[in-house]
């Protein structure tokens, strides 16, 4: 025998008890989102590769590594999307959402793909629901959309959740502050892991990420972002922070927060829940209001976050809703029966009730017991008569009703 074949490394498979908690929290999305304004949009699974090259940031270890890209079979190079931001930006472009009044308020859920190293809660296919403010740089948004994401992790019972904001001020502000930092990382270059001194000028804020001894050593002196922005970044991100204080939502400023993204501008924002492991980000985003330009289009401001739902899944473990109601069971009295059972149970789902039917050859005892184990209210025992026995499953009553009233005498139940 040949081997077994196994699903891909990093990827799972979503049994019908984890399938119900995911459609709680898709409805629990749609609704929390739909009541602020937020529409929902469907972007294609692959894009053209240059749309995370240009959006996502060739520098980043997403675009350097983790990508899943592939020739389109016409030359073109393709990418199973790793993130959400860029597509959705692309398709508001694509499909003039421009002309619409701003800003446009959107939100999604899918698959999305990163060639990571699988562990617990971080895979190679996995599920996010994000939101998207695109049109309008007022701070309300990242208010509105950091409380959202708050209200959202609330309603699915993620607990034990810390909120960490930063601010990256404009494209401007970071180019200066880059130079500083790159200087201030080569005067400690002895000092710095090998990896981050090899990343000085491709990726200097990475340094604050490190796990390295050293490089925490350095970077515990190192100038911090919030402390170089402009004063109407800054201005931003006090406005963003006073909605956050008049809500009663509790926040960290974190100086040194990074994310693997390169668009963010302004506000940056993760949220963390102590119930997950190492993998402890459960949703994130920020500002990227220098991106619409990134991708060929008019400068065009935009906020949003994106979080996972295996990872919302991990920290919250929502109750599975009940299993479906099996209002009838057809059970076989002998096989030649299986024709009229299966039209018993066709026209019983056509009246909207739950039926099955018997179509593993049990004997009638087993089916009996089967149609029990189901929770079945009723049981229909078809033979080679044209009268079949209606069992009522919670008293034991049975009596025979001819086969064109069975479903009939379900609707109309409790008692027969
Ligand atoms: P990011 O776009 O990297 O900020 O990711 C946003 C959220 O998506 C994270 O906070 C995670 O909850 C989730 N996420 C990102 N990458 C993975 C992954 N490889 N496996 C599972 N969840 C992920």
């Amino acid at each position: 025998m040949s081997q077994r074949l196994q699903a891909p490394r990093g990827t799972f498979d979503v049994l019908p008890e984890d399938a119900a908690r995911r459609d709680v929290l898709a409805a629990t999305a749609r609704t929390t989102l739909g009541r602020a304004g937020y529409g929902r949009v469907d972007t294609p699974v692959f894009e053209a590769t240059e749309l995370f090259a240009r959006g996502v940031g060739e520098a980043t270890d997403i675009v350097q590594k983790e990508m899943f890209t592939f020739d389109d079979g016409g030359g073109r190079s393709v990418t199973l999307r790793p993130e959400g931001t860029a597509p959705v930006t692309r398709a508001y472009f694509e499909n003039g959402m421009t002309r619409l009044p701003q800003p446009v308020r959107l939100w999604y859920l899918g698959p999305f793909f990163r060639r990571e190293r699988a562990q617990a809660g971080r895979f190679r296919q996995f599920t996010q629901v994000g939101a998207e403010a695109i049109g309008s740089d007022d701070p309300t948004l990242d208010a509105e959309l950091i409380l959202l994401l708050a209200d959202l992790l609330d309603a699915v019972g993620v607990r034990q959740v810390s909120l960490r904001i930063g601010s990256l001020g404009s494209a401007t502000t970071r180019a200066e502050y880059r130079e500083e930092l790159k200087r201030f990382l080569r005067a400690h270059e002895a000092e710095l892991s090998e990896e981050v001194r090899a990343r000085i000028d491709l990726n200097p804020l990475r340094a604050f990420d490190a796990d390295h001894p050293g490089t925490r050593r350095v970077m515990t002196a190192a100038p911090t972002l919030l402390d170089r922005l402009a004063p109407e970044d800054r201005a931003h991100f006090d406005e963003v922070l006073a909605r956050l204080d008049d809500a009663g939502q509790p926040y960290e400023i974190d100086t040194a927060l990074v994310r693997g993204l390169d668009y963010y501008t302004r506000t940056l924002f993760e949220f963390t829940s102590d119930r997950l492991g190492a993998q402890s980000a459960v949703g994130g985003g920020g500002r990227y209001d220098g991106l619409a330009e990134q991708l060929g289009g008019p400068h065009t401001p935009g906020v949003g976050w994106a979080a996972g739902i295996e990872r919302m899944l991990l920290a919250a473990e929502p109750p599975a809703p009940a299993p479906p109601v099996v209002d009838l069971f057809v059970a076989l009295a002998q096989p030649e029966a299986g024709r009229a059972g299966f039209r018993i149970a066709q026209e019983a789902r056509r009246a909207g009730l739950g039926a099955q039917v018997e179509a593993a050859g049990r004997s009638l005892k087993g089916q009996l017991k089967h149609a029990d184990r189901l929770g079945a209210r009723y049981v229909a025992i078809v033979g080679d008569t044209a009268e079949i026995g209606l069992k009522e499953m919670e008293s034991g009553e049975q009596r025979d009703v001819s086969a064109d009233t069975v479903v009939a005498a379900v609707l109309r139940g409790p008692r027969l």
